[in-house]
C-alpha cells in the first residue's frame, strides 16, 4: 500500500474522533471515540481489548504483536478533551481549511492517536513482524484526574519505552514536573466595617502569607532545578475572600498550582506551605490557616508526578535518531512543558517514556484549536520509524 493511502487514512481517522465530542460535559464522555478507536482496530486486524475505568468509560488497549525477541513499545494518547467552551468555528466540524484541520481536540491529542494507529497498521500492512509488541493505550481522562493511565499502569502493563503523543512541534520532552494543586482557607472574623478593629480580616492576614511565600519561598524553588524541566515553580492562581466593602472579611481563599521536580513529592511540598503557616501562627495568635489538596486534581492513588528523564534509554536514543533524521538538524527539547500522562507511565509505570506528537501546544485549550494536515501525515512516518527501530 502507498504511503498516500495511509495519508488519506490518518487525516480522515483524525477528523472522524473529532467529530465524536468526548469532554467532561458528554454524558459517558469518552464512551463513543472509545467504541469508535476499538472497532476500527477491530476491523484492520489489530488485538484490542476494552479495559473497563468507570462506567462506560473505558481505555482502548490495541496490540501489533510482535515475534517475543524485541522490546515492547506503549503508544500512548489519550481521547478525553477540553470542552469547546467559546471556539471560534464549530468545535467539532473536522474541516481542513488552508492546510489545518479544524477542531477540538485534533491537537490534543486526537490526532497524535490516529498517527499511531496508523503507524501500527502501516507496519502490519507491510507483512513484517518486528521483535516486539506495540501497545496502542488510548486513554480516558487525562483532562481530569488522569484515570485512563492511572488504570493502565494498574492493570500492570510492561513494556520497554513508551512514547506519550502529546504535541511537540517535530520535538520532544525527556521529562516534565509533577503537578500539584493547593489551596489555602484563611479564617477570620466578622465585624462591621465602622468598628474594623472587633473583627479579624481574612484578606489581610491572607495578604501577610502571600508575602511571607514571596519572600521565603520562592527564592528557594528558583534555586531548585532540573536540566530537563527547568525550575521549580508555584503561582498563586486565584484569591477569594470577604463579602463586601462595609465588612470584615471573614475568610479567604488562595489556590495555588505547584510545580515540583524528581527530588520533590507532594508532602513535601505540602509542608513547605505548612510551615510558614505554622511561623505566622506562632507570633499572631489570631491567624488561622489550614491548606488542602484540591479535589479537582486528584489521582485515585497516584499523585501528577514528574516526567523522570531518562536520556541514555533506548527510546530516549531512538527518538532522537528518528526526529533528527527527519527534521534534518538537532531535534529541540521542550525543558518546561506542561504536565502529561508520561508522569504516571514514566514514575509508577517506571516505563522510559518520552513526549512526542504532531501539532503545536499553541493549539492545544485553544479557542482556534487545529492542527497541519502535514503533521499527520509526518507523524505516521515518524510514528512508524520509532516503532520500527525501537521494536525491531
Ligand atoms: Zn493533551
Amino acid at each position: 500500500m502507498s504511503e498516500e493511502f495511509y495519508a488519506n487514512d490518518v487525516v480522515k481517522l483524525t477528523q472522524d474522533l473529532v467529530k465524536i465530542p468526548s469532554h467532561k460535559f458528554i454524558e459517558n464522555r469518552e464512551s463513543e471515540v472509545a467504541e469508535f478507536i476499538y472497532n476500527y482496530c477491530k476491523k484492520s486486524g489489530l488485538e484490542v481489548e476494552y479495559q473497563q475505568v468507570e462506567g462506560l468509560r473505558r481505555n482502548v488497549i490495541a496490540k501489533l504483536k510482535g515475534k517475543g525477541t524485541g522490546k515492547n513499545l506503549i503508544f500512548n494518547g489519550h481521547i478525553d478533551t477540553v470542552p469547546p467552551y467559546e471556539m471560534e468555528f464549530d468545535p467539532f466540524c473536522a474541516e481542513i481549511k488552508d492546510g489545518y484541520l479544524l477542531g477540538r481536540g485534533c491537537n490534543d491529542m486526537k490526532g497524535a492517536v490516529a498517527c499511531m494507529i496508523t503507524a501500527m497498521l502501516s507496519i502490519k500492512n507491510k507483512g513484517i513482524q518486528l521483535g516486539g509488541d506495540i501497545i496502542l493505550t488510548a486513554a480516558v481522562g487525562e483532562e481530569e484526574k488522569s484515570d485512563g493511565t492511572e488504570f493502565v499502569v494498574k492493570s500492570g502493563i510492561r513494556a520497554d519505552g513508551a512514547i506519550v503523543g502529546e504535541p511537540a512541534n517535530y520535538g520532544y520532552a525527556l521529562g516534565h514536573r509533577g503537578l500539584e494543586w493547593l489551596e489555602i482557607r484563611i479564617e477570620g472574623k466578622i465585624a462591621h466595617g465602622g468598628i474594623p478593629e472587633l473583627g479579624i480580616n481574612a484578606i489581610s492576614k491572607a495578604a501577610k502569607l502571600i508575602r511571607r511565600i514571596e519572600e521565603q519561598l520562592m527564592p528557594k524553588l528558583k534555586e531548585r532545578q532540573n536540566e530537563w524541566m527547568g525550575p521549580s515553580v508555584m503561582n498563586f492562581g486565584l484569591i477569594k475572600g470577604g463579602t463586601q466593602p462595609s465588612s470584615v472579611a471573614d475568610s479567604c481563599i488562595i489556590q495555588i498550582d505547584r510545580r515540583y521536580l524528581p527530588g520533590e513529592n507532594v508532602e513535601g511540598v505540602i509542608k513547605e506551605y505548612q510551615d510558614i503557616i505554622d511561623e505566622i501562627k506562632a507570633e499572631d495568635k489570631e491567624f488561622k490557616a489550614e491548606i488542602i489538596r484540591m479535589d479537582s486534581n486528584l489521582m485515585d492513588e497516584f499523585d501528577h508526578a514528574p516526567l523522570i528523564a531518562q536520556p541514555d534509554s533506548d527510546i530516549a536514543k531512538t527518538v532522537y535518531n528518528v526526529l533528527k533524521e527527519f527534521v534534518n538538524k538537532e531535534p529541540n527539547i521542550e525543558k518546561r512543558r506542561g504536565w502529561t500522562d508520561a508522569g504516571v507511565l514514566s514514575t509508577y509505570g517506571k516505563i522510559p517514556t518520552v513526549v512526542t506528537g504532531p501539532g503545536d501546544l499553541k493549539y492545544s485549550h485553544a479557542k482556534n484549536e487545529k492542527i497541519p494536515v502535514v503533521d499527520l501525515t509526518n507523524y505516521v512516518e515518524i510514528y512508524t520509524k520509532i516503532a520500527e527501530e525501537f521494536c525491531k
